[in-house]
């Protein structure tokens, strides 16, 4: 049983509204209004003395309480408060097909990769499942649907804050609720979950959740040099989380999506390219590749974009698909733990 009410499916607010003795219908009513985000104030339908009962369970709230909107595109920034006070943060890209959502799932981050800002004060805590929900429904509410569409956020990646896989009950139980059609009724194959490769959780998440997209943050195309920047690496080497990934897609028949950020003078020559494409030779998969977007603590820098183009067409000429992603929000502060990084500060600044 989940312990906040966003969080919760249908057979658990059954079971809710059986303990508080409760008829039945009232579950799919409170259901309906919780894909839509919205409190127990907020239920105008259900009675008064429920909505209050509803009101002692914690929520699983995330408020936005800062957007910055990108000048050079139409990316959004989102920094939410937890109801804790925790601070997460999300950002929305257009796109032609519709509006990607990259949320958080923890606070802060213990996987302690050097290139990112969210693991710099290690994790605070796990989000939970209503509370990832809540980072979509927060956004919904804040910019609704507009011409024909049916909702704001068509597709959702879970490359913002924190490591999904070792967050992995409250994940699994997100993607099921984002997927469920008394959810928020999203195509699992619109949603993509981003790990920095926990071996045993790639297999469980095959079993878990097949239809959902695996991306793998390899970004070193050996061990050596993945563990100078992933500390994971030293966890799990290649041979085990190359044949995981091999895994997953002979399992799902979909394509495993590895994720490459190019750092200047680490991990972006043209030998580099070579080793990568024979580490992946063989296997049903795509190479995003991303200029690595510095960050200020850090002193690892990305490369320009024709290195990145460069590194892109030797992959393909030797047989691996590859693009390089769109860079957007440059200018708010686009990658993971940023936003959030600068508002903590800015907050000890202030006390200080
Ligand atoms: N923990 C998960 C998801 C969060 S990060 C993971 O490791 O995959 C989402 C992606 O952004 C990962 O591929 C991550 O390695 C990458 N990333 C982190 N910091 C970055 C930076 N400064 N520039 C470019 N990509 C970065």
């Amino acid at each position: 049983m989940a312990n906040d009410l966003a969080s919760m499916n249908n057979d658990e607010l059954l079971e809710l509204m059986r303990e508080l003795g409760e008829p039945n219908f009232r579950a799919k009513q409170i259901l309906l209004w919780l894909s839509k985000g919205a409190r127990p104030d907020e239920m105008n339908n259900i009675p008064a003395q429920l909505r209050s009962k509803l009101d002692e369970i914690p929520f699983g709230g995330a408020r936005i309480i800062e957007q910055k909107r990108s000048k050079k595109d139409d990316t959004v920034k989102f920094l939410y408060e937890l109801d804790d006070g925790n601070i997460v943060e999300g950002v929305l890209m257009s796109y032609s097909y519709g509006n990607t959502l990259c949320i958080s799932s923890q606070v802060g981050c213990r996987m302690g990769c050097a290139f990112c800002a969210s693991t710099l004060n290690g994790k605070v805590r796990d989000l939970t499942a209503g509370e990832m929900l809540s980072e979509v429904t927060a956004v919904e509410r804040l910019i609704p649907a507009s011409g024909d569409k049916k909702r704001t956020v068509t597709n959702i990646v879970m490359m913002g804050c924190g490591e999904p896989l070792d967050n992995y009950d409250n994940t699994v139980r997100f993607l099921k609720r984002a997927t469920a059609p008394d959810g928020l009724g999203i195509s699992p194959r619109n949603i993509s979950v981003s790990t920095c490769g926990l071996v045993p959780k790639i297999y469980s998440f095959t079993e878990d959740a097949p239809s959902i997209t695996l991306c793998i943050s390899l970004h070193a195309p050996n061990d050596e040099l993945r563990r100078k920047t992933m500390p994971v690496a030293n966890a799990y080497s290649l041979k085990e989380l190359i044949p995981a990934a091999k895994h997953y897609s002979e399992k799902t028949g979909r394509r495993v999506i590895f994720e490459y950020a190019l750092i200047d003078g680490v991990n972006a020559s043209d030998e580099d390219a070579r080793e990568l494409a024979g580490l992946l030779r063989g296997i049903n998969c795509h190479v995003n590749l991303i200029p690595l977007n510095s960050v200020k603590e850090r002193s690892l820098n990305g490369v320009t974009r024709q290195r990145a183009a460069r590194f892109a067409a030797m992959l393909e000429k030797l047989h691996i698909s590859a693009t390089v992603r769109r860079e957007l929000g440059t200018d708010i502060d686009g990658a993971c733990g940023q936003l959030r990084n600068k508002h903590i500060n800015s907050g000890r600044e202030e006390q200080a």
